[in-house]
């Protein structure tokens, strides 16, 4: 988006080329909205389990409220809204007490507070342990911030509490080798992760030595789902004495690593096929014993991360005490929503088959896409774009 006004790259950008760059917009927003049209407010659903939400500092700003899409249109249209991403367990609080005299125009009706909401610095604009705005006004350049999935707040690539950045597993172009990150301070919540095996966490910073090895790998393609295998059995055997030895961090010696406790594995002929209940405990030790003390440090996982995750009696009494069984969910994660959203716009566009898209239906479109880059003059720009040959 940003250069395309650029005086020097705007002779050149055809109208082909700029419908393009809109419809990428489009569905960047479409996917950030979850395929929610923003027609209704979203408080009749309860507490969804993700989706897009907006802060209003005109109405709150001490930022302990959240409203859905079709309210940040409706109900706050020119006041000066945060767009917060999305967020999951949250219902829409438009017009209720926190608003005082304030009244939601789409659903009025609402209790005096969402108990189970949850807000952090990010309602009143802030982000990252630096507690700074984005985009940050001091900034020249601004740098894209990754998401800890549990407390979803946002993070500087340089505040994650790594020596380098260098360390955080990204391809050449930059584009991460991870699937979720949890920042250093929720690590210290899931250290039972350090009791699976390493290659749970990604690997594939620039200062990794396995980085060649796992960028164009499933690098979970060979962990043990529940059931363990005989591999790793025999890996274990074979590797009992490799205790804190990293020297061969290749794949087959990290999948059977000393970290992986299988003190279970006479039970292992019980095993079911279904990962979805375990009997016995994949990490077969008793977890709140031997749950490391964390040093809080951040957490990349690789792809598929969530599925190995145990889902024993023991695992799944610990996932509740401490919040975090959406863990287990998959339409937790941002790849769920975002198919989800994707099918969605599929169907829309289908039914709009046929009607071939005017250009002006398209600019009902780019309301959405105003909003998630808080391009105010976004409108003025394309028309006087269009007037100038
Ligand atoms: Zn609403
Ligand atoms: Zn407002
Ligand atoms: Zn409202
Ligand atoms: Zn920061
Ligand atoms: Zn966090
Ligand atoms: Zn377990």
């Amino acid at each position: 988006m940003d250069g395309v006004f650029d005086d020097e790259v705007e002779q050149t950008v055809t109208i082909d080329e700029y419908l393009k760059n809109v419809e990428a917009e489009e569905l960047n927003a479409d996917l950030v909205l979850g395929g929610d049209e923003g027609n209704e407010c979203t408080y009749n659903m309860g507490y969804m389990k993700r989706q897009a939400i907006f802060s209003c500092l005109s109405c709150t700003p001490d930022g302990n409220a959240g409203v859905c899409t079709a309210c940040s249109l409706s109900c706050h249209d020119g006041h000066e809204i945060v767009e917060l991403w999305t967020k999951r367990n949250f219902r829409c609080d438009c017009g209720n007490s926190k608003f005082g005299e304030f009244v939601c125009k789409l659903f009025p009706k609402k209790d005096v507070e969402n108990a189970e909401n949850s807000y952090n610095h990010n309602f009143k604009g802030l982000y990252c342990s630096c507690d700074r705005p984005y985009p940050d006004p001091d900034v020249e350049a601004q740098e894209e911030m990754i998401q800890c999935i549990m407390c979803e707040d946002w993070f500087h690539d340089e505040h994650l509490g790594l020596e380098s950045s260098n360390e955080i597993p990204r391809d050449e172009e930059g584009e991460p080798l991870y699937e979720d990150f949890i920042c250093k301070t929720c690590s210290t919540v899931c250290s039972f992760l350090t009791l699976y095996p390493k290659t749970i966490q990604a690997a594939g910073g620039k200062g990794d030595a396995t980085y060649s090895n796992a960028k164009d790998k499933d690098v979970l393609e060979d962990v043990p789902t529940a059931c363990g295998s005989g591999k790793l059995e025999n890996d274990i055997c074979a590797n009992n004495s490799s205790e804190k030895d990293n020297a061969t961090a290749g794949k087959a010696s990290a999948v059977g690593e000393s970290s992986w406790k299988n003190s279970g594995s006479n039970d292992s002929n019980q095993c079911t096929k279904d990962t979805n209940l375990h009997t016995t405990c994949v990490l077969g030790v008793d977890v709140e014993v031997t749950s490391p003390v964390s040093e809080g440090k951040p957490l990349f996982l690789s792809k598929n991360w969530r599925d190995i995750l145990c889902r024993c009696e023991k695992c799944l009494d610990m996932y509740n005490q401490k919040h975090i069984r959406y863990l287990l969910d998959r339409e937790d994660t941002i790849v769920e929503y975002e198919k989800m959203a994707k099918q969605k716009r599929e169907e829309k566009l289908q039914q709009q088959e046929g009607a071939e898209l005017s250009f002006f239906n398209k600019l009902g479109h780019i309301e959405k896409v105003e909003i998630l880059n808080g391009i105010a003059d976004f409108k003025d720009e394309f028309r006087s774009f269009l007037v100038c040959p």
